[in-house]
């Protein structure tokens, strides 16, 4: 399995809080997408899952890997630390300001379209920050974001992950959401914590 070999290069070489996102997609200076998407590839949550499997059976509180000690967490009835689970729409919350002066969202969401359409101001279009909430394009950011939650519609997992990272979420979107919350790797890697955890004896 390549986990353990992934897993060990981190451990040791003391590197003991570690975390993986799922590649984004490149983009050429034409706008096409040049690589794949792998949002919804099954290969993802197996990955997400064996990564699981040794971290849960190294069981060494030393080794820190947080998406999974979120997920914990919220399954524990805590607030998650992380904005990958349990925020679910950050538009209100995070901004980006670019070198050039303009305010989008955060900047991992503008990449999953390669473009600049969330611009949502320019700095010296405003007197305060806090002309930003006010501004129609922030108010329909968040409009969106709300709207790309649809994915998450019956996922069973939504009280704890609250519909996780937009971008994810904007990922699939974009991609159609074709079976919704169902090809969510997040919703499989919350399915295969909660019964790992159950097998335990660690959740009532
Ligand atoms: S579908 Fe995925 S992102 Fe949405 S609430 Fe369920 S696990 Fe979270």
């Amino acid at each position: 399995m390549i986990i353990w070999p992934l897993f060990n290069f981190f451990v040791g070489n003391g590197i003991n809080t570690f975390d993986f996102i799922p590649q984004e997609p490149v983009f050429g200076r034409d706008g096409k997408q040049l690589t794949e998407d792998i949002y919804f590839s099954p290969g993802y949550s197996i990955f997400l899952k064996n990564l699981f499997d040794a971290w849960f059976s190294l069981d060494d509180p030393k080794v820190h890997i947080m998406l999974f000690e979120d997920i914990i967490r919220t399954l524990a009835g805590r607030v998650s630390k992380i904005c990958q689970i349990g925020k679910g729409v950050c538009a209100n919350a995070v901004f980006t300001l670019y070198p050039d002066g303009t305010i989008q969202p955060c900047d991992k969401y503008p990449r999953a379209y390669s473009n600049s359409e969330h611009l949502i101001t320019r700095i010296n279009e405003i007197d305060s920050f806090d002309e930003v909430f006010t501004v129609e394009k922030q108010r329909a950011a968040i409009g969106k974001q709300l709207k790309s939650l649809e994915m998450c519609k019956g996922c069973p997992w939504f009280a704890k992950c609250r519909g996780g990272c937009v971008y994810d979420r904007y990922m699939y979107y974009r991609l159609g959401m074709e079976g919704g919350y169902k090809n969510c790797a997040t919703h499989a890697i919350y399915s295969h914590i909660y019964e790992s955890l159950k097998e335990k004896g660690m959740l009532s």
